[in-house]
């Protein structure tokens, strides 16, 4: 199975196109949270996933483990709390599809995720982890991802880093990027967008990711999604793929990136299968001509998640993702 750690929110999505956030008065309740989004979009995939997370004992908790389980994600590492709410994140949508975003109530309940919420049974019986960096902001959120990254690596389960860097969510500004570092030194596979590559290496380039490969030999993939861009990828033996972004008319891009990693996951998960090998070792060994294909499914998700509000309620299924793949 894969094990997705991290947050699972929701998402107050603005039904005025256009507005500035303060003036919305119409918002629609979305489940969201990046890493509950990519289990989702795993599921929706038929890739068996594990969710494991804090949500609080409130309505709004209730209806994401609810919605999480439903989708066909195993909740039973999701835990309730009555220390802490729900978070709630305000999306303000632009003219573009672009979005802004306000988040109610932090400290949320996601930031209460403890060493005791992941077994070393469940991390090690994982294929791949996947997590993001917001888990790392807060404490105990973030010795307890920081003591599961270290229990997979003695297990040698393949783990996935979305950097997904949020300024605003960092009380002291140097952190973030020490806080990531130390994460990056355990990453496969790892994803970010341009602007994040050159946060971490000084460049937005191939240049850039093949610092990175320099710097953290443990990476097999370091992907960039540059939105209606398109994404490339390096591989750590040099194998470079870029493809470009389907030409849709993007209505909300809440959870892109979400979407994209979920089938970038599950195509290699796939190629993993077929090669009978660890999906660490299909992602360090794919040439350049499988990892272009691998993009351009990703791309897809990405494309027909942008066509509808929200994220999670738009994750496609492998049926709809070969179907756009034909056309
Ligand atoms: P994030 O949601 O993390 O900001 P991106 O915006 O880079 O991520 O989107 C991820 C992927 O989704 C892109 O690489 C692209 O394939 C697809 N995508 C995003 N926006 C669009 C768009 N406007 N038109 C077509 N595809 C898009």
């Amino acid at each position: 199975y894969a094990l997705v750690v991290g947050e699972a929110l929701i998402d107050m999505v603005s039904q005025q196109t256009g507005r500035p956030l303060e003036d919305v008065s119409s918002f629609e309740c979305c489940p969201g949270g990046a890493p509950a989004n990519v289990a989702v979009g795993l599921a929706r995939l038929g890739v068996p996933v594990r969710f494991v997370g804090v949500v609080g004992d409130d309505p709004f908790g209730r209806f994401l483990r609810r919605f999480l389980a439903q989708a066909g994600v195993d909740v039973q590492g999701m835990r309730l709390t009555r220390e802490a709410l729900t978070t709630l994140a305000f999306v303000g949508i632009r003219e573009d599809g672009e979005r802004e975003f306000v988040f109610y109530r932090k400290p949320g309940a996601d930031t209460l995720l403890r060493p005791e919420d992941l077994s070393p049974e469940v991390v090690k019986g994982a294929s791949i982890l996947h997590h993001g960096t917001i888990t790392l902001a807060e404490e105990p959120g973030r010795s307890a991802l920081l003591r599961a990254l270290e229990e997979a690596r003695r297990g040698r389960v393949t783990i996935s880093l979305d950097v997904n860097y949020r300024e605003a969510l960092w009380a002291e500004p140097g952190r973030a990027r020490v806080e990531i570092e130390r994460v990056l030194a355990y990453a496969h596979l790892l994803k970010m967008s341009r602007e994040e590559l050159e946060l971490l290496s000084g460049s937005g380039t191939v240049e850039g990711a093949r610092r990175l490969h320099e710097a953290y030999p443990n990476l097999a993939l370091v992907v960039v999604t540059e939105g209606a861009a398109g994404s490339w990828a390096v591989g750590g033996n040099g194998q470079y793929a870029r493809a470009d972004a389907f030409r849709v008319r993007a209505v909300d891009t809440t959870g892109a990136g979400d979407a994209f990693l979920a089938a970038f996951l599950w195509r290699l998960w796939r190629l993993a299968e077929r090669q009978r090998c660890s999906i660490e070792d299909a992602a360090r060994q794919c040439t350049a001509e499988e990892l272009r294909a691998i993009l351009r499914a990703a791309n897809a998700a990405g494309a027909l998640t942008v066509q509808v509000r929200g994220a999670m309620t738009a994750l496609p299924s492998q049926d709809e993702i070969e179907a756009f793949l034909q056309t």
